[in-house]
């Protein structure tokens, strides 16, 4: 299936998710950044030289933008802050996409709020 046709076919849930198992480390990522609230590692399919995902540890009902709620200010702001850094530390100084896909419109399919880091190429515009 294609990454559309996955995308909506991935149900919106509350169940754990595959990054629940990147965080605990039960299997393998390539991290690039981690402090107590945040984890950022490489995309297992990268859609530039450099594809970085940055999630926060704890879910906290965000499995997706569209679930924020003013608790969720803190975190959100952290990772932003925290793909300029990784941004910087990877060399991007031309400059980089941020991404976040939300439901199955926007092409989510993993139901734990990600920001996709995306450089290292020229990018276009309007996005897919
Ligand atoms: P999409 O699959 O349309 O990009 P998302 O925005 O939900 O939707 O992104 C989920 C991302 O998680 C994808 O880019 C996918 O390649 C990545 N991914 C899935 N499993 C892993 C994994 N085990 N390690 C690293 N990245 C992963």
């Amino acid at each position: 299936a294609s990454k559309k046709e996955a995308a909506l076919a991935a149900t919106p849930s509350d169940s754990p998710t595959i990054f629940d198992m990147i965080i605990s480390k039960e299997i393998p990522s390539t991290v690039v950044y981690e402090d107590d609230k945040v984890l950022a590692f490489r995309d297992i399919t990268p859609q530039g030289p450099v594809h970085i995902l940055l999630i926060p540890k704890v879910r906290d009902g965000l499995t997706g933008l569209c679930k924020a709620e003013e608790r969720h200010i803190d975190i959100l702001g952290r990772l932003l802050y925290t793909a300029k850094l990784v941004a910087k530390q990877e060399g991007l100084d031309e400059g980089f996409r941020i991404v976040i896909n939300d439901g199955p419109q926007g092409c989510q399919s993993v139901y734990h709020l990600h920001v996709h880091l995306i450089g290292g190429r020229q990018m276009n515009w309007p996005p897919g």
